[in-house]
């Protein structure tokens, strides 16, 4: 058996491989074992799910097709059994998304995936603190995702606390309060735009959370410089499922 990515790569993957292996050992070491299963590991044969080593652009074509299924009512059916072994040695999923803890907002559903293909850090508000940066940052240095999607969407309860906050001196208890806190400068950004400031306030956020990731890391930034990484922007509609982009 031999996958497009790791027959293209195999002459000058050696070193690269290695360093890849060290620095997942390192993660590994460094985070007590507990980490997911590593995709260096897992590519000592292939990778577990050869379709999706994919570019940043085609990563981002196969969201957007996904996102398409599930509006349109014609998901896949997932058959999860015939990929279990595959899988219980390693992943590569094709793209990491930092999304909205909210019950509605479900990435697998809303992208039409399988177990493997997303790799999902999710908190109110989805903006980086330093667990979700850590979170993301792993998916780049280890496991190589191509594509990472900040997605917020409509009514989002934590950027309407954030709304609230700024807007009326709202304050919230416990650590609720570091939530807000967190999305409150976007808010503040907001109002100077014109249009319902929710709304506003809610792609603000997400616009200023694509920023910070590159800002706020090199692993990030180095990727995304090389152009092995893409990092974008969405909203999720709840009344359609559509993604929209944002540009
Ligand atoms: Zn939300």
């Amino acid at each position: 058996m031999c996958d497009s990515k790791s027959c293209a790569h195999t002459a000058v993957s050696a070193r690269r491989f290695f360093l890849r292996s060290s620095l997942a050992a390192t993660l590994a070491v460094a985070a007590g074992g507990v980490l997911p299963g590593n995709r260096a590991v897992a590519r000592t044969a292939s990778p577990p799910k050869p379709q999706n080593v994919l570019d940043p652009d085609a990563a981002l074509a196969q969201l957007v097709a996904g996102n398409e299924r599930y509006v349109s009512g014609v998901s896949r059916r997932h058959d999860f059994t015939h990929e279990r072994p595959a899988l219980a040695t390693g992943q590569n999923p094709y793209a990491a998304v930092l999304g909205c803890a909210d019950s509605r907002v479900v990435p697998e559903y809303a992208f039409d995936c399988a177990r493997g293909d997303l790799f999902v850090a999710r908190v109110a508000g989805n903006f980086a603190n330093d667990d979700m940066l850590g979170s993301l940052e792993y998916a780049v240095a280890v496991l190589e995702v191509p594509l990472i999607l900040v997605l917020g969407h409509e009514r989002c309860g934590a950027v309407a606390a954030a709304v609230r906050a700024v807007t009326q001196s709202a304050e919230y208890p416990g650590q609720i309060s570091s939530l807000v806190s967190a999305i409150s400068p976007s808010v503040e950004k907001a109002r100077a735009l014109a249009g319902d400031l929710q709304e506003t306030a809610t792609a603000q956020n997400v616009r200023d959370t694509v920023a910070a990731l590159s800002a706020r890391s090199s692993i990030i930034r180095d990727a995304a410089q090389a152009g092995k990484l893409r990092v974008v922007g969405g909203i999720y509609r709840l009344g359609t499922g559509r993604v929209e982009f944002l540009g």
